[in-house]
């Protein structure tokens, strides 16, 4: 068996439980899996900050061994190069993913024909989610239970309470 190290790459603003989803599937696979949160260059605002998301992040997989969180900035092949990876890991969720997965597989494997893109299908229940449905549903108050673990629900709530207070200008202090 070949020593596979796989990088899923993303940006996580905040991980859900499709992320998590992915994530155990992935370190069932792989000899080693390092989540890497991507600077956004076009995602618009974000809710968290990096240094936050990998935080979460590195709570909600600390039982899983063979699983890192790390952030990167510039070309993913560049980052899986440093890193000694060979694999990326990515989630299809419905054909809509498709089209730019394959976009960009395509343009990885161009630039750096050692690394392989490996797609997984997350559980049925999480083929709807992602993290821009939940910040949007936290921030029209919808209920977040079963898309994101408890303790990023509390955070997303906070975050996005502190927010509103914030742009509607009702500081308490
Ligand atoms: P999002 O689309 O949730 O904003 P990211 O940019 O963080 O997510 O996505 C990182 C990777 O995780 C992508 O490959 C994306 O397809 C995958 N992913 C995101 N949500 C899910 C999910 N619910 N199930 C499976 N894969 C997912």
């Amino acid at each position: 068996m070949k020593n596979i190290i796989a990088i899923y790459p993303g940006s996580f603003d905040p991980v859900t439980n499709g992320h998590l989803d992915l994530i155990h599937r992935g370190s069932k696979l792989f000899d080693k899996l390092i989540v890497a949160i991507a600077q956004n260059l076009d995602k618009g605002e974000s809710l968290f900050s990096m240094a936050e998301r990998k935080e979460m992040l590195e709570a909600m997989t600390e039982e899983l061994d063979n699983v890192s969180v790390d952030t990167f900035e510039g070309l993913l092949v560049n980052y899986c190069i440093q890193k000694n990876a060979n694999a990326v890991l990515r989630g299809i969720r419905a054909i809509s993913d498709y089209e730019f997965e394959l976009q960009m597989a395509l343009m990885n494997r161009k630039m750096e024909p050692r690394v392989e893109t490996i797609f997984m299908m997350p559980a049925q229940q999480y083929s709807y989610l992602s993290s821009r449905i939940v910040r949007e549903i936290a921030k029209l108050g919808g209920a977040l239970d079963g898309l994101v673990p408890e303790m990023v629900e509390q955070r997303v709530r906070d975050r996005v309470a502190r927010k509103h207070i914030s742009a509607t200008g009702k500081h308490l202090l």
